[in-house]
């Protein structure tokens, strides 16, 4: 088998410009596979079933979790949401890297599976920033803006728990992603991840 692709798990609150930056990101690399999850909550204006999320009814993603499809899900704001196995798997098989963007739940969930992985939170700059961004974007109703907020704080102060994280900072988008592909650069150098280079020296004189 090839060497296995790195899972580049990101998250970090919603509303957050998150989308924004993983999209600048892919283009700076476009080699690395993004993770298509599904999802039961409804399409926003723009998005597109199979390349931004699988729209699936409530029922679909039961079967799904009950047929062991999902390789992580989690309820988030009242809809599920998941990355299905075989996104992963593929990507693993052949080698490539693939981000996943998904909430820390499900964040956690990964790394169990895969220890390898790397978590990356991507935050706002402060809450009030975070509240502006998600009043202008102004897809949701009240309430669902407050719970996103809530969501957010609780999600940022798990931030410790994951091996990076990276200030999303106002129309910085460009600087963010390029510390994405720093962080995916220095992780393809860790040791662990050398063994072919060492093997190559050593094996070849
Ligand atoms: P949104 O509704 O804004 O697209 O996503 C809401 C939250 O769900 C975001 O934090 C997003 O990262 C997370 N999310 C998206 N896909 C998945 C997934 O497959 N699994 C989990 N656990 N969270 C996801």
């Amino acid at each position: 088998m090839s060497k296995a692709g790195i899972l580049f798990v990101i998250s970090g609150p919603s509303g957050g410009g998150k989308g924004t930056v993983v999209k600048r990101f892919r283009e700076l690399v476009p080699d690395i596979g993004f993770s298509v999850s599904a999802t039961t909550r409804a399409p926003r204006d723009g998005e597109e079933d199979g390349k931004d999320y699988y729209f699936v009814s409530r029922e679909e993603f039961l079967r799904m979790i009950e047929c062991g499809e999902m390789l992580e899900y989690n309820e988030f704001c009242g809809n599920l949401y998941g990355t299905p196995k075989k996104e992963a798997d593929r990507a693993r098989e052949a080698g490539v890297d693939l981000i996943l963007e998904i909430e820390s739940n499900g964040a956690f969930n990964v790394k169990k599976n895969y220890p390898d992985a790397v978590l990356i939170m991507l935050i706002p700059e402060s809450m009030k920033e975070l509240e502006e961004r998600l009043r202008s974007r102004a897809s949701e109703p009240e309430d669902v803006i407050v719970r996103r907020l809530a969501t957010a704080e609780h999600e940022v102060r798990l931030a410790p728990r994951y091996d990076y994280i990276v200030v999303n900072e106002k129309d910085k988008i460009d600087e963010c992603a390029e510390e994405l592909v720093g962080i995916l650069t220095a992780e393809h150098k860790k040791s662990g991840r050398m063994n072919d280079a060492v093997n190559n020296f050593l094996n070849n004189r």
